[in-house]
Formats: C-alpha cells, structure tokens, sequence
C-alpha cells in the first residue's frame, strides 16, 4: 500500500472514529468530514491529489482549488461553470439501462479541475500525449492518449483484452482520440481536449445531436444505441465511462474517468486493509456517511433524504 493510501484510510478511520464515537470523546473538535467525492478524488489521482481540507482539494504541488463554492447551479448553468462537487452531481450506475430523462453521470466535468489534472492548453496536454499500439491483433492503428493517471496505461490494458476477442474486431478498428476542440454546440473543451477519451466506430454509433439535430438540451428525446455491449462491458472494467449511459447518448464515446468508475485493478489494490482489519460498526458507519451527505443537502425532507442515501449513496461508498 503506497504511504499516500495508508495516510487516506487513517485519515479516514479517524475521522470516523472521532466522528462516530461522540459519546466517548471528551473534547470539543470540530469534524471536519471529508465529502465522499473527495476521497473518491484522491483514490483516482494518488499522485495529484493528495489531501482534503476545509472545502479545499489540495494538490501534490502545494496548490488547492475549491471543493464546492456554494452555488447551486441550474443544469444549463452547469455546462458552463462548474465546481470539483458537481462532478458527482449525478453517480455512474451501470444498473441503470437505458438512462432515463436527464440521467448524464459524467457529463458535468469541473474544466478547472480537469485542467489541473491533465493541462490547460493545447501545449501543456499534448506534452503528456503517449502513443498506445491499440488492438494490434485486429489491425488496429496506434492513437494518442494522455499517460497521466494511469490513463494510456488503462487504455493498453482495453486494448490488450478487445484483441482477444475476434469478433470485435468490426467494432474497435476505426478509433478516433485526442483532438483540442469544444463539444458541438458549447464553449467547454471536449475530453478528446485532455487525451482521455476515444471514439469507436462512429459511422455506427448514435450521438443525440445527429439523431436530433433542432434538439436543445432539455428536448424529450428517445433513446437510441446498437453498439457492441461487450466492448462496453470491457471499457466499464478499466475505468472508463460509456457515452451510451447518457440520456444525451454518445454511444461512440469512452472517457477514462476512475473518479467515476475506478478501474477494477484500482479497486483490487485499494481494498482497505486498514479498516478490514478494524471493521467499525456497521450502523454506526452508516450514520457517519449519512451525516455527511446529510450536511451537503439540507434543504430535502428528511425521508427523501434517507431514500435517496440508501438508492444512490451508500450503495457506492467506496470501502462497500
Ligand atoms: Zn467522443
């Protein structure tokens, strides 16, 4: 377990702990509880982000960026502007399918994080371009692909398993990369913009906007995809998102994204050993999160509150 790791788990065992066990502690210390999508954050980019404090990402150059400043934004103003929060506005589910009214997990990408992360000009992301020899066996051409956190490294390991599989091969051969450009129709970079995302197949694939030209971002649309579930299913294993679990389907579309599916290997090496071996109270853990989430929504009732903890929070803490 790299020393980082082990510093988040007891960072996280004795938030609990202090958290958890009132009763017992004689001091007045303030909790200041880490918000899920922050651990989530410095799990997927050990070597970027490495600490959460007082509302603030803080990054293993010494800078810090702010956690959530507060804003609630309408979804149009979220394609706009966003912060580190909003990034987990909505969970990646692979259970849900075909992605009802509005479900886009992913979608709301925080461009100054991303841009910390992976570069914020043209110059700075196509420094930490690599080349990936993608699917050789099918006769696959080599793509560009950024090698920050794990990225390219997760892209040869889809690549490595699709050239197992023959008949795939119709489905993975024409793959298209990175290219600094915005998303059709918006001002935001696109993801193919950070070297993190690759489009398959596109003459076979649905994209909202081709399928509904006129169709503006809040249009009743139906849902279309005929892309290979198989290949989705090998992509979702190594971190990265589908475009296809989007209401707006992009089926062509894969994004490495671990902050919002990490990788299955990730997930192996982080089992935390630290809290297996001391397993708190599991009620008492289930109060400890749901306070949590509890701070970040205290507005709802407090029914909706629980269900919607124990339908789309809990169910995906990390350590479950
Ligand atoms: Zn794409």
């Amino acid at each position: 377990m790299s020393s980082k790791r082990l510093a988040l788990y007891i960072l996280l065992i004795t938030t609990f702990v202090a958290c958890s066990s009132a009763p017992v502690i004689t001091n007045t210390t303030s909790c200041d509880s880490i918000p899920e999508g922050a651990l989530r954050l410095i799990e997927a980019y050990p070597d970027h982000v490495v600490d959460y404090k007082n509302n603030m990402i803080v990054f293993s150059d010494g800078s810090q960026m702010i956690y959530d400043d507060g804003k609630k934004r309408t979804i149009d103003q979220m394609h706009l502007e966003q912060d580190i929060e909003e990034i987990f506005y909505q969970d990646y589910d692979k259970g849900v399918y075909p992605p009802p009214y509005g479900y886009d997990p992913g979608r709301y990408r925080c461009a100054a994080f991303f841009g910390k992360i992976y570069g914020n000009t043209r110059e700075e992301v196509v420094k930490n371009l690599v080349v990936v020899d993608w699917c050789p066996r099918h006769g696959g051409k080599p793509v560009l692909f950024t090698s920050v956190a794990g990225a390219a490294e997760a892209l040869k390991r889809v690549s490595d398993e699709l050239d197992q599989h023959p008949e795939l091969k119709e489905w993975v051969l024409n793959a298209q990369t990175f290219n600094w450009r915005t998303i059709q129709g918006m001002t935001r970079l696109s993801p193919h913009g950070y070297g993190i995302a690759i489009d398959l197949e596109a003459h076979r694939s649905h994209y909202w906007k081709w399928t509904y030209p006129r169709a503006k971002e809040h249009a009743q649309m139906k849902y279309h995809n005929t892309f290979n579930m198989k290949v989705v299913e090998i992509f979702e294993r190594h971190g990265f998102i589908w475009g296809g679990r989007w209401y707006h389907f992009d089926t062509m579309h894969f994004e490495y994204r671990p902050e919002m599916n990490m990788p299955e290997y990730m997930v192996g090496v982080s089992k935390p050993k630290v809290i297996t071996a001391e397993k708190p109270d599991p009620k008492l853990e289930r109060e400890f999160y749901y306070r949590v989430f509890k701070e970040d929504k205290r507005c709802s009732s407090e029914e909706q509150l629980r269900a919607e903890f124990y339908s789309r929070v809990f169910r995906t803490t990390y350590h479950e």
